[in-house]
């Protein structure tokens, strides 16, 4: 790793201006966990790290006026140990236990995970069935984008080269039934070869979105459209599932062929609708679901 200049600025304002000085010869740093390793093999070579942990400001985890707010530097681990995440977002509290193992948790974030944008990202599915809206400043203000709007293409995204991800909202919402699911090769340490999110409200409202089988995120529109306001039954899980095929776009890499990945999605899909329906009529609480 090349030798780079090491920032740590205590607010928001001291960190915008640095990064708006710097350009993109800096990255900013939240746990490291893509950041390193890009910066080990020498992938990304910047000559400046802005540290954002310190920074009090973007320390929340909250409910207030509706929403769920969660800052930058809140990690994987405070969300699995968060009973308001686990109660109003399940889906985002399953992939939470999904992603890497206890020690990259506990330093990783959901915030670098959105930013660092790569195709088999696990918060993305979650947050795109539940609507979610993430908060974006640089030197020309604040803005909320949202989350099916922020990423633009594999590690790309909105982000202007002064801006960072200051945290996000997800809205709470009463009497619906969500699932994570995400399918790898083992047990343990693996990026998701596809991570499959539902959502299901009472008034038979579904919400599907499919991870690592497309460049970014996507939602299944065209299978949420064709079971709006019908009660599932297996036969229009089926035909919903063949639906959702239509908007992914799988590659062949060392994790999965692109068959595969089409087969399993059929099934995920299938599962995640029946599962976050029978969550709704029971209050099943989450739990999470790896295929292997
Ligand atoms: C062993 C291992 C296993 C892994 N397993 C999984 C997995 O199962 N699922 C999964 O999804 N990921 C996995 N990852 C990837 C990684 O851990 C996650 O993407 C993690 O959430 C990244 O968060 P971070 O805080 O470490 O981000 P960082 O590495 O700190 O940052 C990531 C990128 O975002 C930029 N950035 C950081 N903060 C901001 C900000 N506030 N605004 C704008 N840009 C910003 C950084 O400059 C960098 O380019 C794994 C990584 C490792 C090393």
């Amino acid at each position: 790793m090349d030798n780079f200049r090491y920032m740590k600025p205590a607010t928001l304002e001291e960190a915008i201006s640095s990064k708006s000085e710097l350009g993109n010869k800096a990255n900013f740093l939240l746990g490291g966990t893509d950041l390193f390793i890009a910066m080990d093999k020498g992938v990304t070579v910047p000559d400046a790290v802005i540290d954002l942990k310190g920074i009090e400001s973007l320390k929340y985890l909250e409910e207030r006026d509706g929403s769920i707010y969660i800052g930058a530097t809140v990690t994987w681990t405070e969300l699995l140990e968060s009973e308001l995440i686990k109660k109003h977002a399940p889906g985002l509290w399953e992939a939470s236990d999904l992603v890497a193992s206890v020690g990259v948790r506990n330093t990783a974030t959901l915030v670098g995970n959105l930013c660092n944008a790569v195709p088999s990202l696990e918060g993305g599915a979650p947050l795109y069935v539940r609507d979610a809206v993430v908060f974006l400043e640089g030197k020309d203000g604040r803005r909320e984008v949202a989350v099916k709007d922020f990423f633009t293409g594999v590690k790309r995204t909105v982000l202007k080269e002064d801006e960072l991800m200051t945290g996000l909202k997800i809205p709470v919402v009463q009497d619906f039934g969500e699932v994570y699911i995400k399918m790898g090769r083992y047990e343990g340490e693996d990026l998701a070869q596809a991570g499959v999110s539902v959502f299901v409200d009472k008034n038979n409202n579904y919400r599907i979105s499919l991870s690592a089988v497309a460049i970014t995120p996507v939602r299944a529109t065209k299978a949420e459209n064709f079971l709006k306001g019908k009660k599932l039954n297996d036969e229009l899980a089926a035909e919903a599932a063949e639906l959702a095929l239509e908007a992914i776009s799988p590659i062949s890499d060392l994790r999965s062929s692109k068959e595969y990945r089409i087969h399993m999605c059929r099934i995920m899909v299938k599962r995640g609708l029946v599962a976050s329906v029978s969550r709704m009529e029971t209050g099943l609480p989450a739990l999470s679901t790896r295929l292997i």
